[in-house]
């Protein structure tokens, strides 16, 4: 294993500091597996030499679909966005508006299914994502990527990284071989609550079965689709297994999941509590107080927020000012560009919540006071 040491804690007690604005969703992709090699150790860079290691970079998209990558962006020499920290940097920063960005690199060790390469491969990749990107800008922030094969490993890679308070979070992946709530996971619960940062949950895979519970879809459209009942299934372990009773300062970032089927998921998850009640006796209160006390959810894909009054709509009925977090989930592209969201309302307060405050309250980050630059479209 390489020996990494961590960056100083930030010091973000300043005098005069302000909510700043957080993208809480852009990607990193690591330009090719050999990108690892000068962040393993001899044994383990070998392997990937020797063994011919494949690149576990994953097929989530169409490769040059504009869902893959938007239009406009910096491209490397192979076509690809998001390779280096100075494509994103100019991509995220150059408008002005976002004062830090939080880099979730989907690069799939966790389809590795070989917990000792996994979890060298995690530590790998979270290093080259300390020296290559967040040691390249002030205003990037990371997410601590999770060897999934091995919770304790988990656990021991949230708190190493979390030592260095520009890894904000740590990252799984919303198609898990167990359900997160089970106690197995446990772990990274704890890890995660101990270091006090949330645990974001990605639109993703393990792969070690099929995607959706009843099969393999044969094209990208039903696995995209597909995602929200894995999300739900998430939200259900969670909540049912009791993690939030056990650790009851975790916060979870649903990323890239949509928003807008939550409220009729919340509304069904109450009912049948109260009929199940003794099946968890654990749960004092209606899943839905839960849900919106410990869950946030990323703004992109918009699930139609950025229509006149789709934004005051979606947050009614999720019943919280308190749940949404701004992304722009670059270079991804939806069908709305990220700040079209300000079309869904006319509530200034609650895009201040969605920019800035929410964001606060999970990361607790700022920036001089004198910057404040919410809703100026
Ligand atoms: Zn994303």
């Amino acid at each position: 294993m390489v020996t990494t040491s961590v960056a100083e804690p930030v010091d973000s007690a300043a005098q005069d500091i302000s909510p700043a604005v957080v993208d809480c969703d852009v990607h990193a992709v690591l330009p090719s597996s050999a990108s690892l090699l000068p962040y393993l150790d001899e044994y383990w860079a070998d392997q990937l030499v020797a063994a011919l290691t494949p690149s576990y970079e994953p097929n989530y998209h169409p490769r040059n679909s504009a869902i893959a990558q938007r239009p406009g962006v910096v491209l490397d020499i192979d076509g690809r966005a998001a390779t280096s920290a100075d494509a994103l940097i100019n991509d995220v920063f150059a408008d002005g508006f976002t004062d830090f960005a939080v880099v979730n690199c989907l690069y799939a060790v966790q389809q590795i299914h070989q917990p000792r390469r996994e979890v060298a491969h995690a530590r790998a990749l979270n290093t080259w994502i300390a020296r290559e990107w967040l040691d390249r800008d002030p205003r990037l922030r990371a997410s601590i990527v999770v060897p999934m094969g091995s919770p304790r490993a988990a656990a021991e890679e949230i708190e190493f990284w979390s030592q260095d308070k520009r890894f904000v979070q740590a990252l799984v992946l919303g198609q898990t071989e167990l359900l997160l709530g089970r106690e197995i996971n446990w772990p990274i619960w704890e890890a995660a609550e101990k270091a006090g940062i949330p645990v974001a949950i990605h639109i993703g895979g393990v792969f070690r079965q099929a995607p959706t519970s009843v099969g393999w879809p044969t094209t990208h459209l039903e696995w995209y689709v597909g995602q929200q009942s894995n999300f739900e299934a998430q939200v259900a372990s969670i909540v049912s297994e009791g993690v939030l009773q056990k650790f009851p300062a975790t916060k979870v970032v649903l990323t890239e999941a949509g928003f807008n089927w939550l409220p009729p998921f919340m509304w069904k998850f109450d009912k049948l509590w109260k009929s199940y009640r003794p099946d968890v006796p654990w749960i004092d209160r209606l899943p839905s107080e839960l849900i919106r006390e410990h869950f946030r959810l990323t703004t992109a894909p918009s699930d139609g927020a950025e229509r006149p009054g789709g934004l005051d709509s979606a947050v009614n009925r999720l019943g919280s000012d308190q749940m949404l977090v701004y992304s722009s989930d670059y270079p991804h592209q939806h069908t709305s560009a990220p700040r079209d969201i300000e079309h869904g309302t006319a509530n200034s307060a609650l895009l201040e919540r969605i920019y800035r405050l929410n964001a606060q309250d999970l990361y607790n980050l700022a920036v001089p006071a004198s910057s404040g630059k919410v809703n100026q479209s």
